[in-house]
């Protein structure tokens, strides 16, 4: 007699969530990203207690067929991908299909969801259970509440930080959407109070000022920049708005925020000698690709990428950005000097 068992399905959704979820601003990033998909242009996203009381998303998107609801919180169930080519063409932030499962088996979910052509559903989760389905009268959309997140997972909850510090990671990955989708409205508030509100006209400028504040927008010098392979558009401030930290140097790269060090390398490299050492420029470059050039299936999180072309991109950025900053007359020009 064999000792391996195969694991049930409410099980592993358990464990995966270990990795899908670790705090509450991953909930928020899992649900904004299906907001994005279902090509909202207003996402709500509201907290309450850092995220760890309640955590409400609510967008007016292409919202959840009555047929699909129960089957999107069954694990590796996705609308996006269907077969092993699309893989290698990601052109949504989610595939994996663990999102919602992996949520509703640490929390207790409340889903009312519509495709405004007749009725909707509304769902209730407790620990992966669906306890309640009904019809439910709802406009198009989807509203997501996540209550007494980590409930049943004790040594989860007690390695959340204070509110505060939670409370940060979430408006960090908010700040991110923004910035990465000026055409989509975000609202975010915590306890009630306003923390983030973007207006979605698509004016990137004004999400800058909004997210990091006027002074800092108005130092900000446009980018344009196209090779081969890559587009690359968005802001760079000028060396004098630098910062002590890397985190405000967002990279999108076909919408989603990515840490690339290779890139980053490729940036600071653009400024170099411009930045006292330590301190790291502030820019938001969208970079659009064939998504056959980038391969987002590195880590549950997707925000590592590998690129097929990492040399060809980051020679883009470091000599486009130079030139954007001297062109701003930042430096002086060495053909003018001779
Ligand atoms: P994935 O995003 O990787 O497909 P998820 O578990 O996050 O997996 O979601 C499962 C499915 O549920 C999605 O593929 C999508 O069809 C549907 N879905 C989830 N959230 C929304 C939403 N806000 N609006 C419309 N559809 C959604
Ligand atoms: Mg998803």
């Amino acid at each position: 007699m064999g000792k391996i068992t195969q694991l049930d399905e409410l099980l592993s959704n358990k464990i995966a969530a270990g990795e899908v979820v670790e705090r509450p601003a991953s909930v928020v990033k899992e649900l904004v990203e299906n907001a994005i998909d279902a090509d909202s242009t207003r996402i709500e996203v509201e907290l309450e207690e850092g995220g760890l009381h309640l955590i409400r998303v609510l967008d007016n998107g292409s919202g959840i067929e009555p047929d699909d609801c129960e089957l999107a919180f069954s694990r590796h169930a996705t609308s996006k991908i269907k077969q092993e080519q699309d893989l290698y063409q990601i052109r949504t932030m989610g595939f994996r299909g663990e999102a919602l499962p992996s949520i509703a088996s640490v929390s207790e979910v409340h889903m009312t969801s519509s495709t405004g052509d007749g009725a909707g559903v509304s769902l209730i989760i407790k620990s992966g259970l669906i306890t309640e389905k009904k019809p439910a009268k709802s406009r198009r959309g989807t509203d997501f509440i996540v209550r007494n997140l980590f409930f049943n997972t004790p040594a989860r909850l007690k390695h959340m930080k204070t509110i505060q510090t939670e409370m940060a990671h979430t408006a960090d990955i908010m700040n991110r959407f923004a910035l990465a989708y000026p055409s989509v409205s975000f609202r975010l508030k915590h306890n009630g109070r306003e923390i983030l509100h973007t207006t979605g006209n698509g004016n990137l400028l004004q999400v800058i000022a909004a997210v990091y504040g006027m002074q800092t927008a108005k130092q900000m010098i446009p980018v344009s920049l196209k090779s081969l392979d890559y587009e690359v558009t968005g802001y760079v401030a000028k060396p004098e708005v630098n910062r002590a930290s890397r985190s405000y140097m967002s990279l999108f790269m076909n919408g989603r925020y990515i840490r690339s060090y290779g890139v980053n390398k490729a940036l600071q490299a653009a400024y170099h000698t411009l930045l006292p050492i330590g301190r790291f420029p502030v820019c938001v470059l969208s970079i659009t690709m064939d998504p056959v050039l980038i391969d987002v299936n590195v880590h549950p999180s997707k925000q590592e990428a590998r690129l097929s072309k990492e040399a060809e991109l980051a020679a883009l950025i470091e000599t486009g950005i130079k030139k954007a900053l001297q062109s701003s007359s930042l430096i002086p020009d060495a053909d003018a000097l001779q």
